[in-house]
């Protein structure tokens, strides 16, 4: 292991390192209002509401090469949920929309960009993302993103939420917590909530068939 202070987090090469974004800048755009950039609320104590221009940055993470690597996934990542969200068809139940169902869309991709989303949490030393630390889940992840494995829909698997008709200004800081005895971190992207499971056993059956799956609509 490479113990040197610039040195990659990812490739851990020393690299000169770049401004890389955690929660891609598309997400606190979209939160903007006019000119007033969104705020950024954290729950930790001592940390008050901030506003910030450009969402957040750390310097401290990424070669950009590496960054370069992840670029495609942010990009498919705010594709999908911002751009591409007109598509998704609504399932409603006596009235009331219960979920959003988008017929296609790239596992691997998608996977990776929560993947790395959540492991660019842990690594970061920006108080936003304090609540983020993944211990020995970590390195795997590295491994994985260095690779571009995005692992079967139990690794690391990903369910998705959506806030419906709720007037959101503030980005919430991601923070971990357990369904069913199972480890999960949450994470707030402007409309929606990602939960991504770190931990080895199996995604609670409640949440089963929501997650990400290979060849399978994203509900
Ligand atoms: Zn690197």
């Amino acid at each position: 292991m490479n113990e040197s202070k610039n040195a990659c987090r990812l490739c851990l090469q020393d690299k000169k390192l770049i401004k890389a974004h955690i929660i891609p800048e598309g997400f606190f755009r979209l939160l903007r209002q006019g000119s007033i950039a969104p705020e950024m609320h954290s729950n930790t104590p001592g940390s008050f509401p901030r506003r910030m221009q450009v969402g957040t940055y750390d310097s401290t993470i990424l070669c950009s090469e590496c960054d370069g690597k992840i670029a495609p996934w942010d990009n498919y990542g705010q594709q999908v949920l911002i751009h591409g969200f007109s598509t998704a068809v609504k399932i409603s139940l006596q009235g009331k929309t219960v979920a959003w169902r988008i017929e296609k869309f790239d596992y691997r991709t998608l996977k990776l960009f929560f993947m790395s989303v959540l492991w660019r949490a842990s690594v970061s030393k920006q108080t936003f993302y304090k609540r983020i630390s993944l211990g020995p889940f970590e390195d795997r992840l590295r491994t994985m993103i260095l690779s571009e494995d995005p692992g079967g829909s139990q690794d690391f698997a990903v369910v998705l939420g959506r806030f419906e008709e709720v007037q959101i200004t503030a980005m919430l800081d991601p923070y971990p917590e357990k369904h069913d005895g199972i480890s999960f971190c949450r994470f707030f992207l402007s409309g929606f909530v990602a939960y991504i499971k770190v931990d080895s056993r199996p995604t609670p059956s409640f949440l089963t068939d929501l997650r990400f799956q290979e060849g399978k609509p994203l509900v």
